[in-house]
């Protein structure tokens, strides 16, 4: 297994479907061009506007599984009856190269790679409450009624593993959550 550099970090993203961890890490990844992004896995359908190997890697079940067998996530979980999970030698090899590596990743799977590799910098993404999300849920149109009522059922037990993360940021107005989530990062990293 790779070794990580001294400086390189791993950040994780988590909180609740809906609550803007997408829309702040491509922000975080424009304005941190040197980072690593790592594209997850997932047994999920994709959407009519995602693509193969850039929104995810769209895996069959079996592979997916194959990878689990394997040993070939460095986490995973099983979130509203679909599979996700980050692939570990993409990580590993960022890492040991010097480069940050950012993910997100749900709550389940950030409390795996807390406890795989403790120096990683858990932030939870909250949002202002559980009425906001699911109207962002519905904003974003990519959901059917039934899947956002799952959505927000899973974020209200999400909701209580904040403690377990490093930092938490509401995110209310992404302007201001934005600036918070970096001044934080550039005194962690
Ligand atoms: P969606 O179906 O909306 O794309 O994603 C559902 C949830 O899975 C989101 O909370 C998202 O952050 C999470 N997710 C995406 N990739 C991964 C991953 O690699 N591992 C884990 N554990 N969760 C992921």
């Amino acid at each position: 297994m790779n070794q990580p550099s001294s400086t390189s970090k791993l950040i994780v993203i988590s909180g609740p479907s809906g609550v803007g961890k997408g829309t702040l890490c491509k922000r975080l990844l424009a304005n941190h061009p040197h980072w690593v992004w790592s594209v997850s896995a997932t047994s999920r359908s994709p959407r009519p506007s995602e693509v193969d190997g850039v929104d995810y890697r769209f895996l069959s079940p079996e592979a997916f599984k194959a990878h689990i067998d394997d040993g070939g996530f460095l986490e995973w979980a099983t979130y509203n009856h679909n599979s996700y999970g980050t692939l570990r030698q993409p990580v590993e090899d960022a890492l040991a190269g010097g480069k940050n590596v950012l993910l997100e990743i749900d709550v389940q799977g950030a409390l795996q790679v807390k406890a795989a590799m403790p120096k990683a910098k858990l932030v939870f993404l909250a949002p202002p409450n559980l009425d906001v999300l699911r109207q962002r849920l519905e904003t974003r149109g990519t959901n059917d009624a039934a899947d956002i009522d799952r959505r927000v059922a899973i974020a209200a037990e999400e909701l209580t593993h904040t403690n377990a993360f490093d930092a938490v940021f509401t995110n209310a107005n992404l302007d201001d959550c934005y600036a918070e989530l970096t001044a934080w990062l550039s005194t962690e990293l």
